[in-house]
């Protein structure tokens, strides 16, 4: 839509082909329907390693000024929620709608429920015949826009940019589901019960550390989610999906050293007397927490502390430090919120034109970019997609 926009706003005559019934339905379900659109803490190293160093080039050619300044001008006002992006309305959908109103004014023809199979070369006025499943276009410049694999089933993101581009001679990069929640292996006893802690979770492979991050994280009986496992799932997939021992490790105490852990544990273990382990650590931490560490432990509540060791019960509070638990897999692409890899920054110049074949512009999730949670991504979709649509008008 902002590709088309910026195309129709220098001149060209445009047609979006839409396969789903409407448009912006990933959009509109972002940000748990606020839309973050993007955040004032732009950084280069907030996107993946393959798309660094291009991206100070694009964000200084649209960057977070930029967006807001093109939602000013379609009369979307932004708020910041410490950085972050939003609307002022705090709905998704008047975003999808000021884009639509725009499109609609700028006479942008968009034709719906038509799905893009293909992009031949014409043989005669134009450039490039666009094939559908219901059938052709004529046009000087294709922007591919179809997204990736990510995304509720009614987004209807298939992955179809991926075969397009490779008929096309693209290189697709190996593609995984990204911002994504782990499946936990069933050993783990999770808590049958949802419970969200604020906590630091790191993910381990042997003696490596793939990521650490700190924030709500949260546990349910298949596994784990929340702000800080999708951040650190980008680093982490690969090696799920490689099915490599990956665990995650939970710290229920982040805001204490360990000098400070070791001291909270001292006065812990002051308390053991006759009381029961389940008296001992009623306080400590969520209860449900304390189910599934006393229950992974083979522990029974109901024991008296005066029986358990001072190393017994040093191990079991080292556990709320520690809690480790095998990743099996993540949750797939219909529960990601972005897909990492896609089509290979190396065949896609400045302007977002594919080398071989300059009328034809990838931009936007199908390409291998892909950000933080954070309005990152919206980001990336934005820029792009005005650079695309501008240089495809020329
Ligand atoms: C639940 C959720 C929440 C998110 N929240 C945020 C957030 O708050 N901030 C943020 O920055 N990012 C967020 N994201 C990520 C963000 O939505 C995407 O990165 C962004 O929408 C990608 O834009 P795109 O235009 O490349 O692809 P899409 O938005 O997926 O659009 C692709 C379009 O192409 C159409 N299409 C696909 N194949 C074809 C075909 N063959 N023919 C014709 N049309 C086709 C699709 O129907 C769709 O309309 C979220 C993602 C999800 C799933």
């Amino acid at each position: 839509m902002c590709a088309a926009i910026y195309a129709a706003r220098n001149g060209a005559k445009v047609t979006i082909i839409e396969k789903n019934t409407q448009l912006g339905k990933k959009l509109s379900m972002t940000g748990n329907g606020r839309c973050n659109l993007t955040n004032l803490d732009m950084r280069e190293e907030y996107y993946n390693a393959a798309a660094r160093g291009r991206m100070k080039e694009w964000l200084s050619t649209f960057g977070v000024e930029d967006v807001i300044s093109f939602f000013k001008s379609l009369g979307v006002v932004v708020k910041s929620e410490d950085g972050y992006i939003y609307p002022m309305s705090g709905q998704a959908s008047t975003v999808v709608k000021a884009l639509e109103n725009e499109i609609d004014r700028l006479g942008i023809e968009v034709v719906y429920s038509e799905q893009l199979k293909g992009i031949e070369k014409a043989t005669e006025a134009w450039d490039y015949v666009v094939k559908t499943d219901k059938g052709r276009y004529e046009a000087d410049a294709v922007i591919l826009a179809v997204g990736s694999l990510s995304g509720a089933k009614s987004t209807m993101s298939t992955g179809d940019g991926y075969y397009i581009c490779k008929k096309l001679g693209m290189t697709v990069k190996d593609t995984y589901p990204a911002l994504v929640g782990f499946k936990c292996a069933p050993e783990e006893n999770m808590p049958s019960s949802g419970v969200r802690i604020t906590a630091e979770v790191s993910f381990v492979l042997g003696k490596e550390t793939l990521a650490s991050e700190y924030g709500e994280v949260q546990l349910t009986s298949e596994g784990i989610s929340g702000i800080p496992v999708m951040q650190a799932s980008r680093d982490v997939i690969r090696f799920v999906a490689e099915k490599k021992p990956v665990y995650a490790v939970i710290d229920c105490f982040p805001d204490y050293d360990d000098k400070d852990f070791e001291a909270l544990k001292a006065d812990m273990i002051r308390l053991k007397d006759e009381r029961s382990l389940d008296e001992f650590l009623l306080g400590f931490c969520n209860s449900n927490i304390t189910d599934m560490v006393l229950s992974r432990m083979k522990l029974s509540r109901s024991m008296k502390m005066k029986n358990i060791s001072v190393s017994m019960a040093q191990c079991i509070l080292d556990n709320f430090r520690a809690l480790r638990l095998k990743i099996d897999d993540s949750f797939g692409y219909q529960a990601s919120q972005v897909t990492s890899g896609g089509i290979s920054l190396g065949d896609i110049g400045s302007d977002f034109a594919f080398k071989q074949d300059p009328g034809i512009f990838c931009i936007g999730e199908l390409v291998d970019v892909d950000g933080r949670c954070g309005g990152y991504n919206l980001q990336w979709a934005f820029t792009s997609g005005s650079i695309a649509g501008t240089a495809a008008s020329l």
